[in-house]
């Protein structure tokens, strides 16, 4: 069990950690707040990635198991071990029931969902010897919630969420946790993309901003604080937690102005 009591080189330090998609957005975003604590941490992502020092880049892509599997092996050799990762790498997919192709589904579950259990089955063995092992996974706010237009992509995000509390049973008694983050809209550079790509970006923005009940949208670096959170030695007695991260959308309904005193 870890003290509160603040650990010389941070509360991260003497750990390893692998982030998958972690040479962007909310990856890249875990990979430094975890490092900035004090963990050794590894960037996997299919984009061979520059990241910055002393963030460790390891190029893999996870719909490839020999690709996972000697890209976990190069972490290990080169930083000892692992105690720490995060399954965070993702794609979207836009579309009614009616509108996604079959290779669309195919690609979309192959990285959101079979790349999970891809690289979690190949770091196993290794979070077995830590003293702190914990596996975070990147869901969504449409894991439990319908939006328009991301059937697949919910679909993806929702089984992300399943096989979070499943993975959790199944290693708690080996002293591995295993939690997920539900983010809302979160401002990367995913999201950015998606808005250079409509006729009115700003427009677009502003619907996103109003659709959270705090009107923005949530920072990389706040769903970094909560995967870290779920990550630390700190949230020993945490497994099989969903934490949302979306401005309150999961819980909070606002009332129209009119009814805010009635
Ligand atoms: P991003 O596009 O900025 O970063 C994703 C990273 O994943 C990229 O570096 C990309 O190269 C990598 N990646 C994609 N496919 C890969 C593969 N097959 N193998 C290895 N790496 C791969 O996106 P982001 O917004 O930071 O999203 C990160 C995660 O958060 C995703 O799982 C996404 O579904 C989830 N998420 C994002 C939001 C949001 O609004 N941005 C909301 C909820 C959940």
């Amino acid at each position: 069990m870890a003290s509160v009591e603040p650990v010389p080189g941070g509360e991260f330090a003497g750990l390893v950690a692998v982030v998958t998609g972690g040479a962007s957005g909310i990856g890249l975003a875990t990979a430094r707040f975890l490092a900035a604590r004090g963990a050794q941490v590894a960037c996997l992502d299919r984009n061979p990635p520059e990241v910055p020092a002393p963030l460790l880049g390891v190029t893999a892509d996870v719909t490839d198991d020999a690709a996972v599997r000697a890209a976990i092996e190069t972490v290990v050799a080169r930083l000892g071990g692992i105690d720490i990762l995060v399954n965070n790498a993702g794609i979207g997919a836009v579309g009614t029931v009616e509108e996604n192709t079959d290779e669309q589904w195919h690609e979309v579950l192959d990285v959101n969902v079979v790349g999970i259990a891809r690289v979690s089955r190949a770091a196993l063995p290794h979070l077995r010897r830590s003293r702190h092992a914990a596996i975070v996974n990147t869901a969504s706010i449409c894991s439990h919630t319908g939006l328009p237009q991301r059937v697949l992509y919910s679909a993806s995000k929702g089984a992300v969420q399943a096989l979070t509390l499943a993975m959790a049973a199944d290693h708690v008694t080996e002293g591995i946790r295993v939690c997920c983050v539900n983010p809302g809209t979160a401002d990367t550079p995913w999201v950015r993309r998606l808005l250079a790509a409509v006729d009115d970006p700003d427009a677009q923005l502003a619907t996103l901003q109003s659709r959270q009940p705090n009107g923005r949208l949530v920072s990389a670096d706040e769903v970094a604080a909560a995967i870290g959170y779920l990550a630390s030695p700190l949230a020993g007695a945490t497994t099989g937690t969903v934490l949302a991260v979306d401005g309150g959308s999961h819980a909070v309904r606002l009332p129209p102005p009119a009814d805010i005193r009635r």
